[in-house]
């Protein structure tokens, strides 16, 4: 099985912290570029036998790109590839950029799930983070989304966010927590070089390291208990509602990325697009990225998820054992509560998760 990412590099207008490949764009530019998405999957289709049982529209904000563009991407993908019958089919979406008509549009396309950034419940903290839209919009898109039937939802919150405090926090969670939603996702703030947050840094009111480390282990303790699996570093789930497409970069997984800046990972081989919207309109082709599917990296990706790393399937696909000096210095790990280990393998705890880049060393070194 194969996934599809499609990298949508449109929004309404640029978040102050955000470093993703996205700017404003007329209705002219998005008409190219659905000709160019087209044409760039048409050229991916020859290399491609097995079935895609995943789609991600992710960018930017998909929404932004329209409902009827969305469901040509669709229905092309259904024209050329094997699309499975239970394919999961994912867009982002902009609580500021949606409607009813689009949710009919993207569901009647075949659309099964929709991830909406949220970022805050607090209309203080989602100003500073440059959202246009309040609470209230966002309530009625779910609503809209769910009216649509499309019930497969997911929600965004970020945690270490300007003048978050632990109470403001706990506001955004009741939120979450008042639509009964399947998936959660919850990530850290991070500063990204050459962003005005960067630029602004000295004079953001930001919480300190260990007060984003107490909101992360404190929303992760009132998810769990909410009945959320945190299933990844960033992501919650109810029982059998996990992000199919993203776990499949986890698991290490084929997929092909469609897109400036978009990757892709195939038989193998990594590949990307250049950030160059017009390069990638004039048909550039993807950069080779080097191989993937090392032994480092499949040690990094499995400890981001909560089944972690099995000794038996790494023996199997190494041909080697974990080395036991590794599994000993784990153990003093274990003690400080921050990973399980036993005969089948290792599996971080939420307190092991932010601890996640020293553990990992471990293994790499
Ligand atoms: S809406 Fe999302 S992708 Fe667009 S600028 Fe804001 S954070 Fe970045």
């Amino acid at each position: 099985m194969t996934g599809i990412y499609i990298h949508i590099p449109f929004c309404k207008r640029k978040c102050p912290y955000c470093d993703f490949y996205s700017f404003k764009a007329d209705e002219s530019k998005k008409d190219s570029y659905l000709k160019a998405v087209l044409l760039c999957l048409d050229k991916w289709k020859e290399k491609i036998s097995d079935d895609i049982d995943t789609v991600y529209f992710g960018g930017g904000t998909p929404s932004v790109f329209g409902g009827e563009r969305i469901a040509q991407v669709i229905s092309f993908i259904k024209e050329s590839f094997v699309l499975t019958e239970d394919a999961e089919i994912t867009v982002e979406c902009n609580p500021s950029s949606v409607s009813e008509k689009f949710f009919l549009e993207i569901r009647n396309a075949g659309v099964n799930r929709i991830s909406m950034g949220m970022q805050s419940a607090v209309d203080k903290e989602r100003l500073t983070l440059g959202r246009l839209s309040d609470c209230n919009q966002v309530r009625q898109a779910v609503a809209a989304a769910k009216e649509a039937g499309i019930d497969n939802i997911s929600l965004d919150i970020m945690l270490g966010v300007p003048y978050q405090t632990m109470e403001s926090l706990d506001e955004s969670i009741d939120f979450l927590l008042s639509f009964d939603i399947p998936h959660i996702s919850a990530y850290m703030l991070k500063i990204e070089e050459g962003t005005p947050f960067d630029k602004m840094e000295d004079i953001l009111v930001l919480p300190d390291e260990d007060a984003v480390s107490e909101m992360y282990l404190h929303t992760s303790r009132c998810l769990s208990s909410a009945g959320y699996n945190h299933y990844e570093v960033s992501n919650f789930a109810k029982d059998g509602k996990e992000s199919r497409h993203n776990t499949r970069y986890w698991l290490g997984q084929d997929y092909i990325g469609i897109g400036p800046s978009a990757h892709s990972y195939l038989h193998g081989e990594r590949f990307y697009y250049d950030r160059d919207f017009n390069g990638f309109i004039e048909g550039n082709e993807p950069v080779f990225d080097g191989f993937g599917g090392d032994k480092d990296e499949y040690v990094m990706l499995r400890l981001r998820l909560a089944e972690g790393l099995d000794f038996k399937e790494y023996e199997k696909k190494y041909n080697e054992k974990i080395d036991e000096e590794v599994i000993e210095k784990m153990k003093k790990y274990q003690k400080a509560g921050l990973l399980h280990i036993d005969d089948k393998g290792v599996r971080l705890t939420p307190e092991g998760f932010l601890l996640s880049n020293a553990i990992i060393g471990e293994f790499i070194r």
